[in-house]
């Protein structure tokens, strides 16, 4: 771990923020970034794809992948858990890649005590008012789910200032360029 080369980049944010669409953004500006696919017990959303916005997998599959030492971080956000696979950060960083996690504050966390030297990137909204809004129109969660996750945004703010950067995605292009002019920062 120690030996790593690669920069590991912790993304996060409340729910609702619009830090899947910066992310998509920056990811097609840059295609030496690499994001990493996350593993997830909830259900998916219609459009998502398996294999590409998360690994949707059972419970106890998750729990094998723990058993197994497979996934370096995990948390429980909501009814659900969440982790990071192992073996593909490991290598993408041995070869030198800014890997990318899109990840909640408590898995943020966990990552910096055991890479001390990542990154942490967290996307604010311009205000409650606003994420309410943007969550409510998107039409993915029921209205107790919405309300948790509102429930877990104030609560993810108050750990805004434990990241190394804060970004206010009140437009996404210039949310997105900031993120990029800061990964560039990192590794150029
Ligand atoms: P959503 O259900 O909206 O896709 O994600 C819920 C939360 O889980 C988000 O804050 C997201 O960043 C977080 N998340 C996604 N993947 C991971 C992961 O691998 N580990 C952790 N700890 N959180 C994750």
């Amino acid at each position: 771990m120690e030996n790593n080369k690669g920069v590991l980049v912790l993304f996060s944010g409340p729910s609702g923020v619009g830090k899947d669409t910066v992310l998509e953004i920056v990811l097609a500006k840059d295609k030496s970034l690499q994001k990493s696919v996350s593993l997830t017990t909830r259900g998916i959303r219609e459009n998502e794809i398996d294999g590409k916005d998360y690994y949707f997998i059972s419970l106890p599959e998750f729990e094998k992948m723990i058993d197994n030492n497979e996934v370096l971080e995990f948390a429980r956000y909501g009814q659900n858990l969440y982790g990071t696979p192992k073996a593909p950060v490991d290598k993408w960083l041995s070869e030198g890649k800014t890997v990318i996690l899109k990840i909640e504050v408590q898995g943020a966390n966990n990552i910096k005590k055991l890479y001390p030297e990542s990154v942490g990137i967290f996307i604010m909204p311009p205000s409650m008012e606003e994420l309410e809004q943007r969550l409510r129109s998107r039409g993915t969660e029921d209205e107790s789910d919405i309300q948790k996750r509102l429930e877990i945004a104030q609560d993810e703010i108050g750990h805004s200032k434990d990241y190394d950067y804060l970004v206010v995605n009140d437009d996404l292009e210039k949310a997105s360029e900031n993120v990029l002019d800061i990964l560039h920062k990192l590794y150029k």
